[in-house]
């Protein structure tokens, strides 16, 4: 009852994305993945928090973050993560842990990640260590991972777990490069390790899909980019404007080499350049806008894009006249009252 009552408050946070078709299709998704006998007992919500994570509460809240879907390619990818999160649930591991913490503020607190989740600063690994808010146990995860492929594997989606432990992977060395640390050894886990490391979870499930052989199911590729190109910047915002710059790019060039490139998501790509505004990256960023703008779906704020980075390296003529046109495209754009003002300078 404590945490129905918490539930109602969370609903309302403005860190919920509200959009009922990505419920719709993501219940859809899961209901393929555990089964229609199953499913029911699970409420989505999406999370603005561009971590890669979910987690699922004894009660059946789900939560999955945007963070997820923007690393997400298919279906597939995404029934392993939402069968884990559901392997928890069945197995009881959070309400064992629920019962563990014993304090209702815990459980508060778990509802309030959401909000906590912006100023933490977390490499791509960690990020995949706390898949789960709860800290299982090496078991538990592993439990939960197994049980997840097994429901996939008995779903109309072949199992293409390892992909994403790969990716995660190198989204984390791309990140360390750039800070400057070194990368990890992915051998052998210390003995001290309590949860399964990407390292081993992408080598157990590597071991899984290649006794499993050839898999006929399909992925839901084409409908997955479909339903997330539609809100890509809501699914984007928060990697875009973050502070890892590194792992940013490689989750948008990865999305881009798997599912093609439309001007939304390059449009994407020159938001992240624009906003580092290294002077290379201005020059950068402005050859995506104007790629952008030749492609299916970029917004007008491309167009801003061209007439910002224009401006700022100096080509003042092609600059304004790049923004006279987004303002055509978006006369009632919050910002058009400054843009205007650029222009009259
Ligand atoms: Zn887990």
């Amino acid at each position: 009852m404590e945490m129905d009552e918490a539930e109602r408050g969370f609903r309302d946070s403005p860190q919920i994305l509200h959009d009922e078709r990505l419920k719709t299709y993501l219940s859809g998704v899961l209901c393929k993945t555990v089964g229609f006998d199953r499913c029911g007992a699970a409420r989505i919500y999406v999370v603005k928090d561009h971590r890669f994570n979910a987690s699922m509460a004894p009660n059946g809240l789900m939560i999955v973050n945007t963070g997820l879907l923007a690393r997400m390619h298919s279906e597939a990818e995404l029934s392993t993560v939402l069968g884990h999160e559901f392997g928890h649930f069945e197995l009881r591991h959070s309400l064992n842990r629920f019962r563990a913490l014993r304090k209702g503020t815990d459980w508060l607190a778990w509802l309030g990640m959401a909000g906590a989740a912006t100023g933490n600063d977390m490499t791509a690994t960690q990020n995949a260590i706390i898949l789960g808010f709860f800290s299982y146990n090496r078991e538990q995860e592993k439990d939960a991972d197994f049980l997840g492929a097994a429901y996939v594997r008995s779903s109309p989606y072949p199992l293409r777990a390892s992909a994403v432990w790969k990716r995660l992977a190198e989204e984390d060395d791309a990140t360390r490069e750039e800070r400057k640390l070194r990368k990890l050894k992915r051998a052998t886990p210390g003995a001290t390790d309590t949860h399964p490391t990407g390292a081993q979870r992408f080598a157990y499930f590597s071991q899984l899909e290649a006794e499993i052989g050839a898999q006929n199911g399909d992925d839901g590729q084409e409908q997955f980019r479909e339903e997330t190109s539609r809100i890509l910047p809501d699914i984007f915002a928060g990697l875009v404007k973050g502070n890892d710059f590194a792992g940013a790019d490689y989750v948008i060039r990865s999305r881009g080499d798997a599912l093609g490139w439309d001007g939304l998501l390059l449009h994407t790509r020159a938001e992240l350049y624009r906003l580092r505004g290294n002077p290379r990256d201005l020059i950068t960023a402005r050859q995506f806008y104007e790629k952008a703008i030749t492609l299916p779906g970029a917004p007008p704020e491309s167009w801003r894009g061209i007439g910002l980075t224009a401006m700022r390296t100096g080509d003042t003529e092609n600059g304004k006249v790049a923004l006279k046109e987004y303002l055509a495209k978006a006369p009632t754009s919050n910002d058009s009252a400054a843009i205007k003002m650029l222009l009259e300078n």
